[in-house]
């Protein structure tokens, strides 16, 4: 079975920073689409924001396994229609996974419930990631460290809620440690944090990394079909009690009023 990504780039610095562009002059979404396309059991495509609707209709997000997301200078100018959506899709079963300066989409923010801050320093130093969580699928094939040799420094008290697991920190060269591979669960959906990949570095090209993102989807897919209906809050009448029920005390509602909200 073929696992669909459908890796989303916000598409701006490309275009606008000839440093960038020349490290991906088929986008970043290209080259992290690329990464995995060398596995045979992904098949990656591209959606950006510019598109209609970010390229993320409601046909392209039901025909997709994984959504990858990479933002930073236009988290604002994605759409509350478009970001709600993708959240519902999470929550029927829709794997995600939020790449680097997306700690800051407003996508990730509304999962994480919390401000999702961190420090951080453009200086081109060396990050090395450990591997802290053993055996993990993510991880898997991976030494118990990797460096890569320039990167941005993120740095903690990262904003976070307690991860589900902590794949990764890192630590980088000036000092600091970051949890840089983080899951969730977030209705049925898996969610993967990974720090790495500023726009200014040509990260995405690295093997390691183009392996944990490999390994990322595959931990994130669900095979189970999508779920409908997650945000429903059904009234049961008494009379559809699984057991025998004897209405008791007053009530406000009618049977099968809806709910306030
Ligand atoms: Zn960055």
């Amino acid at each position: 079975m073929t696992i669909r990504v459908t890796v989303w780039g916000e598409n701006v610095h490309e275009q606008t920073n000839k440093i960038v562009a020349g490290h991906y002059p088929k986008g970043m979404h290209g080259c992290i689409a690329e990464g995995l396309n060398e596995d045979a059991a992904i098949m990656a495509t591209t959606a950006t924001l510019q598109e209609p609707e970010h390229g993320l209709p409601v046909a392209r997000l039901a025909q997709t396994d994984v959504l990858i997301w990479w933002g930073h200078a236009a988290h604002g100018d994605v759409s509350d229609e478009v970001v709600e959506r993708v959240i519902e899709q999470v929550w029927a079963g829709m794997g995600l996974i939020v790449l680097h300066s997306g700690h800051f989409a407003k996508v990730f923010k509304r999962l994480m419930g919390t401000p999702c801050n961190l420090s951080w320093r453009e200086a081109g130093e060396r990050e090395r990631l450990w591997v802290a969580s053993r055996n993990h699928p993510i991880a898997a094939g991976l030494p118990d460290h990797f460096e890569i040799e320039n990167e941005e420094m993120y740095g903690e008290p990262f904003g976070i809620p307690e991860p589900l697991e902590t794949v990764f920190i890192s630590w980088f060269q000036g000092g600091e440690v970051f949890r840089s591979g983080v899951t969730y669960k977030r209705g049925a959906g898996n969610v993967f944090y990974f720090r790495p990949g500023h726009e200014a570095y040509p990260t995405y090209h690295d093997a390691n990394v183009r392996k944990v993102l490999k390994n990322a989807v595959k931990w994130a897919h669900s095979a189970a079909p999508r779920l409908t209906g997650v945000t429903e809050a059904p009234n049961v009448p008494v009379t559809e009690a699984l057991e025998p029920l004897e209405e008791r005390g007053p009530r406000l509602h009618h049977d099968g009023e809806e709910g306030f909200r």
